[in-house]
């Protein structure tokens, strides 16, 4: 059986060896730790794994917890981006951020001083995805702020999308680092509005609460370039979806994304909460939950079990 014949049987049939592979992968769990930079992260279960996956037909497959609610956190950074994308175009996001992958973790300024002109080097880590915040338009701030959640809701086809009040407070309360980037970036030229303002929308859209369900139905529109296959409703552009998953190859598992192209071979993005959206081009949207991360902030089981469904599957891109 080619490949493309395989992934079309792939989620009915998945079913069989799932289960093997997520309690295999759960195991990494104890040597991973829950978030806790973000105290209202650290509430997460260490313990859990769930994976939910959704193809074109509406075909799904889910296994272990995947009723664990979580903040989206970063993976919310590749939406946030196509939203701004769709609100200024390219030559406006692109004026703000830059397209290279740092090497640095992903609250990392040390770029920003070191390289001229001293704009965020990619989209998806902080200090780019605060400049992305600011970009997205809006008659107030309310407006901004429901723009948002109403783009993430089309996304997810969920319209009881929230954003999770208590994890918002937790990061206003912690978020030290993330101001004085903000600060940083404002002085360079890079942040136009109020500096409060822009973390607003920044630590809202972070705390976004989901499930892997609504993870795999993101995906699932990136992976048709930016149509939903199941609605037929077009939600994004192809060119800004191009852009997006582009990111995510290079810099979506923060700086293990060149281990995980060489291990997996998918365009992916992970949060601190411990979610992975992933996706298989033209086929399958995956949503991944496992708050024990691993030393680089990925979800260490969920990686694990990417690594054995795409040696499996032979899955990557690449
Ligand atoms: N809200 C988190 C932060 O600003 C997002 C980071 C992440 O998921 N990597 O630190």
């Amino acid at each position: 059986m080619d490949n493309s014949t395989k992934l079309q049987h792939l989620l009915p049939n998945i079913d069989s060896h799932l289960p093997q592979w997520v309690d295999d992968s759960k195991q990494l769990c104890q040597y991973g730790k829950v978030a806790s930079y973000i105290p209202e992260l650290a509430k997460g279960n260490i313990d859990a794994l769930g994976i939910h996956m959704l193809d074109a037909h509406g075909n799904e497959a889910s296994v272990g917890d995947v009723n664990t609610v979580f903040t989206m956190q970063s993976i919310s950074k590749v939406f946030t981006l196509l939203l701004a994308l769709m609100d200024n175009g390219e030559e406006i996001v692109f004026h703000k951020v830059g397209m290279e992958p740092t090497g640095d973790s992903f609250n990392s300024m040390l770029k920003l001083e070191l390289v001229q002109p001293g704009i965020p080097f990619n989209p998806l880590i902080n200090a780019g995805a605060i400049a992305i915040s600011s970009l997205i338009q809006g008659d107030s701030q309310q407006h901004k702020l429901e723009r948002v959640l109403q783009f993430f809701r089309k996304s997810t086809q969920n319209e009881s999308l929230q954003y999770n009040e208590q994890v918002y407070q937790s990061e206003l309360q912690s978020a030290d680092l993330n101001r004085s980037m903000a600060y940083f970036l404002k002085d360079n030229g890079v942040l136009e509005h109020n500096v409060d303002d822009v973390l607003d929308i920044y630590f809202h859209h972070c705390s976004i609460d989901v499930t892997c369900k609504d993870l795999s139905r993101m995906a699932l529109i990136l992976a048709y370039n930016g149509m939903n296959p199941i609605t037929g409703e077009a939600i994004v552009p192809k060119r800004y979806v191009q852009i997006a998953k582009s990111f995510m190859v290079t810099c979506g598992m923060y700086n293990a994304s060149g281990q995980f192209a060489i291990q997996v071979g998918l365009p992916a993005k992970s949060g601190v909460a411990g979610g992975i959206l992933t996706l298989v081009q033209g086929s399958i949207g995956i949503g991944i939950i496992g708050p024990a991360l691993n030393s680089k902030g990925n979800s260490i089981a969920g990686v694990a079990l990417l690594e054995k469904l795409s040696a499996h599957y032979d899955l990557s891109m690449f």
